[in-house]
């Protein structure tokens, strides 16, 4: 694979930094990354991550587009209510980028599909509000051996991660969350512009791993406190009776 004079334009300002270069711009084109939510997390991490050229993108969202949505996720504007969010992503990122591949998932993961609807895929980026959905998703990479970054916004905190195997979400959250009904944005509330911050940081943790631009601290979690602006960083202990990844420990 080369890059083309298209490309040595669209990624001039990625290919001109040493850490990336035109061997990272192609690992990039190269990579198939799947997008689970396309909510204020998804919409925020979806912008970076079609510019930078990611060459497969998959979105899956089984939502439509509410007026209560656009006070965070700047993908979709007042005249899309009611419209698929998978759907109006992929035009987004098509506008943004025609070269990238997307592929559309209008479906919820749930324990019984999330291992065919994400095998295949260098990483995962979850950014959904309610912890089954998180906690299905995380067992299934860990099963597959997949990196999973796994994002989170509520009220004015912000919470990233990056898992490769162990420890993983579940060691940080344990298995209490696993029912449906868990708290979420919608009964939390969330400041609009944070799901923008941490949705692209998400995208700037994933661009990062894909190029290997620096080490990447797996199991570290990047807490952003919207009321105080400090960051933090807390490493994340394997939990030695984790059901999801102990199997996996060396
Ligand atoms: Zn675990």
């Amino acid at each position: 694979m080369v890059l083309s004079d298209e490309d040595l334009d669209r990624y001039a300002r990625h290919i001109v930094l040493p850490q990336v270069g035109g061997a990272g711009q192609l690992r990039l084109s190269a990579a198939k990354v799947v997008i689970v939510g396309a909510g204020g997390i998804g919409a925020g991490a979806i912008p970076g991550l079609s510019g930078a050229g990611v060459g497969h993108l998959t979105i899956i969202d089984d939502d439509k587009v509410e007026l209560s949505n656009l006070q965070r996720q700047p993908l979709f504007s007042t005249d899309q209510l009611g419209q698929p969010k998978a759907l109006l992503a992929e035009q987004f990122i098509k506008s943004r980028n025609p070269n990238i591949e997307v592929t559309t998932v209008a479906k919820r993961i749930v324990d019984l599909n999330a291992d065919r609807l994400l095998a295949g895929h260098d990483l995962i980026l979850d950014g959904t509000d309610n912890f089954a959905t998180r906690l299905a998703v995380s067992d299934a990479a860990v099963r597959l051996g997949i990196p999973l970054i796994s994002a989170a916004a509520q009220q004015f905190q912000g919470q990233i991660s990056l898992f490769r195997g162990r420890p993983c979400y579940r060691c940080f959250v344990g298995d209490a969350f696993d029912a449906d009904d868990c708290d979420s944005c919608a009964e939390m509330g969330v400041l609009g512009a944070l799901t923008g911050t941490v949705g692209n940081f998400a995208a700037l943790l994933a661009i990062r791993a894909i190029v290997g631009i620096a080490p990447d601290a797996a199991g570290t979690l990047h807490l952003f406190n919207g009321l105080t602006l400090n960051w933090r960083q807390i490493r994340i202990a394997a939990d030695p009776a984790c059901r999801a990844c102990r199997a996996t420990s060396s």
